[in-house]
Order: structure tokens, then C-alpha cells, then sequence
């Protein structure tokens, strides 16, 4: 089930429950059910799925509430608040400072569209007056640094990178030493999607990212939170971008990574151009979802 069909089902049930004359047990059941099939048709994680439908019941105690409650509204705010619960990390990220030199180095499996979410994300703060500059440390792909070179060559923004040198760790160092020089604010460091190498990179860079962020294609489904922990457990990751959202994915399974990254969600991507990139807030998301 894509996004969109995911707030409709979840609207719906809310609405088929506000319609019943009496809202007892069986109608507040049913349409709990409703959301739980939604859910995990979208591949938000079972457990997620599972502790949501839990607290909304302990939090609509149908008994407890005097015959002067408006249960509708109850109820339809704790599933929005539940919601939200899932998408929230409960922290905020690090954010950048402009003016203040921050490396940010992106990590996620190759395909995830990391290449491309680097450049949007320094395209992004370029048009917010930051200075950024972008650096492949993936000496892993052949023509990774040619991808870049051509993204950033396009937005014009300072790259670095190297055909003959197969240490990321010395191209990451020499490339933030450049920019840091130059006076830019916000120095990506975009890598090869290899926990190992990005362990190392992280380990050893002279000057440690200020941020690490985990991109993370929203196709991938179920598989979604594994992947999240595994990077998670290499290398420090504090946000998350999900990508594609534009497409036929299901989204749940990579939103849903939060809880696995504990990291959260700080972008999105809806399409290949530069500028197809949205700020990620939980609760106008949730409240566009449910329509
Ligand atoms: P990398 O291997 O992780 O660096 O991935 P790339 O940046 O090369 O992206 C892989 C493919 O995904 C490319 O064809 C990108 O154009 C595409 N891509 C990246 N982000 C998005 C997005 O938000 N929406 C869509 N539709 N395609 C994307």
C-alpha cells in the first residue's frame, strides 16, 4: 500500500467509526483493526504496529469515559498522535550552523540515491545563503566521482574528489582541509555505502562529521529496520533521509527505520531533479496523510 492509500484506508476507518450511532467496544475494535491492516500493508514494522494499537486502547478507555466525552475526538487524536509517535525520534538532530564550518557525511547502501541526495541537500542550503562544498570520498564505484562532478557542477558548488587515490580516508581529510579553508560552511562528505569503510572513514578522519546522515530508499520495505541497525551499529548515524517517496514505494518500512536508528527523519526526496527535496516535520506529514 503506497502513503496515500495509507491515510485514506486510516481515514476511513476513522470516519466508518464516526458514523456508527454508538461507539462501544466492537466499533472501536474494528476500526483499530482497520489502521493495524494499513499499517502493515504500508511495512511499518509489526511491533510499531502492534504497541500503537495498545496505547490508543489505554488511552480510550471506553468504560472510563463519562457519556459527556466526545469519544470521536478522542479517538481520532490519539491515532494521530500515535501516529506521529512512530515517525518522532524524540530528539532533534544536530543542525548545521551558517557561518560555522560543520562536515556532514552521508552513508546508506548503494542505489539508495545517496550521490544525488547530497547534492540536493547542499543545493538546498545554498539557496539559504549557506556556503557548501561536496567531497567523494567513494573510491569504491567506478564513476561515483564523475556522478558527483557533474551534480555539483550543475548547482554549482565546489567538489573534491580524485581518480587516483583509493584512500577515502585521505580524500575525506584532504577534501574538508580544502574546504575549510575556503570558508565553507557545510562540507558533505559523500562515501560508498560500505559499513566497513564508512567505520574507518568515521574512525579516523581528523576532524570527526559533526553529523552523520543515513539515507535510506523508502522501496525497501520490511527490510528497512534491519539496514537502519546495521549502519547504526558502524557508524553514529543522527538523521535520516528517505528517498523516492515520489514513486511507488510503500514508505512505512523506511519511516518506520526511525525507531531503529533512533535518528530522525530530516528530509525526504520526491524525485531526481535537484530541487525535489522537502523538509520532513512529523506532524504536518501525519496530518497531510490523514487528508
Ligand atoms: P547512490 O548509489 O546511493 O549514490 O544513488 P544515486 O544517487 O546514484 O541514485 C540512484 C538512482 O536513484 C538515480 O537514478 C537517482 O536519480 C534516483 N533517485 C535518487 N533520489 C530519488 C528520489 O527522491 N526520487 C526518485 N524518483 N529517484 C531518485
Amino acid at each position: 500500500m503506497v502513503l496515500a492509500q495509507l491515510g485514506g484506508s486510516i481515514s476511513r476507518a476513522l470516519q466508518q467509526m464516526s458514523n456508527a450511532t454508538v461507539i462501544d467496544e466492537k466499533v472501536l475494535n474494528e476500526c483499530l483493526n482497520e489502521i493495524t491492516r494499513a499499517l502493515l500493508q504500508s511495512d511499518v514494522q509489526f511491533k510499531l504496529v502492534r504497541d500503537m494499537q495498545t496505547n490508543i486502547k489505554k488511552i480510550v478507555n471506553l468504560e472510563d469515559l463519562a457519556a459527556g466525552h466526545n469519544k470521536r475526538k478522542i479517538i481520532q487524536q490519539a491515532v494521530f498522535n500515535e501516529l506521529c509517535k512512530i515517525l518522532d525520534a524524540g530528539k532533534p538532530s544536530f543542525t548545521p550552523k551558517k557561518g560555522k564550518p560543520s562536515v556532514v557525511m552521508f552513508v546508506g547502501l548503494q542505489g539508495s540515491g545517496k550521490t544525488t541526495t547530497c547534492t540536493k541537500y547542499a543545493y538546498y542550503h545554498q539557496k539559504k545563503g549557506w556556503k557548501p562544498a561536496l567531497v567523494c570520498a567513494d573510491t569504491f564505484r567506478a564513476g561515483a566521482f564523475d556522478q558527483l562532478k557533474q551534480n555539483a557542477t550543475k548547482a554549482k558548488i565546489p567538489f573534491y574528489g580524485s581518480y587516483m587515490e583509493s584512500d577515502p580516508v585521505k580524500i575525506a581529510v584532504d577534501g574538508v582541509d580544502r574546504f575549510k579553508k575556503e570558508n565553507c560552511d557545510l562540507i558533505i562528505v559523500d562515501t560508498s555505502g560500505r559499513h566497513k569503510q564508512e567505520a574507518a572513514l568515521f574512525e579516523e578522519m581528523r576532524q570527526k562529521p559533526d553529523l552523520v546522515i543515513f539515507v535510506m530508499d523508502s522501496s525497501i520495505g520490511q527490510a528497512a529496520f534491519d539496514q537502519a541497525q546495521a549502519f547504526k551499529q558502524s557508524v553514529a548515524v543522527g538523521a535520516v533521509i528517505v528517498t523516492k517517496m515520489d514513486g511507488h514505494a510503500k514508505g512505512g518500512g523506511a519511516l518506520s527505520a526511525v525507531a531503529a536508528t533512533k535518528s530522525p527523519v530530516i528530509f525526504i526526496g520526491t524525485g531526481e531533479h535537484m530541487d525535489e527535496f522537502e523538509v520532513f516535520d512529523v506532524k504536518p506529514f501525519v496530518s497531510r496523510l490523514l487528508g
